[in-house]
């Protein structure tokens, strides 16, 4: 289950930050019980998941380009150096385009979600 960090603060001021999946509770102190509000809460995890798959997409990048950079220093040394002209000319033309996307999900990272009191008490007691 895919959880997000959350920086939470009670009615009574109490705060802390936990890791919470949807679907999660949260208890302070006080003994009240808070729930994220699902809709801003599944935003927030679905830029998570962006950003996971951005990080990955550059991991995978870059095992390409030393395993290309690799090959190409074993077997044709010459052309060697025109791999950090393709790679910088790659960042440059895809670098605005990145940092868009990833600003994008920063910001509808830190977007605000409220905060919904749960019921505390028991289930079956009145
Ligand atoms: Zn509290």
């Amino acid at each position: 289950m895919r959880t997000i960090p959350l920086t939470l603060t009670c009615s009574c001021g109490e705060g802390t930050s936990v890791a919470l999946a949807a679907g999660q509770a949260w208890s302070c102190g006080c003994g009240r019980v808070w729930e994220p509000d699902p809709t801003p809460f599944a935003a927030a995890l679905a830029a998570a998941a962006g950003l996971r798959r951005v990080r990955q997409w550059l991991g995978l990048l870059l095992a390409l380009v030393a395993l290309v950079g690799g090959l190409l220093a074993l077997t044709q040394p010459a052309w060697w150096p025109a791999l950090p002209v393709l790679v910088g000319g790659v960042a440059i033309a895809s670098g605005p385009t990145y940092r868009r996307r990833l600003r994008t999900l920063r910001e509808r990272m830190r977007s605000p979600i409220g905060l919904t009191p749960v019921d505390a008490r028991p289930e079956g007691r009145a």
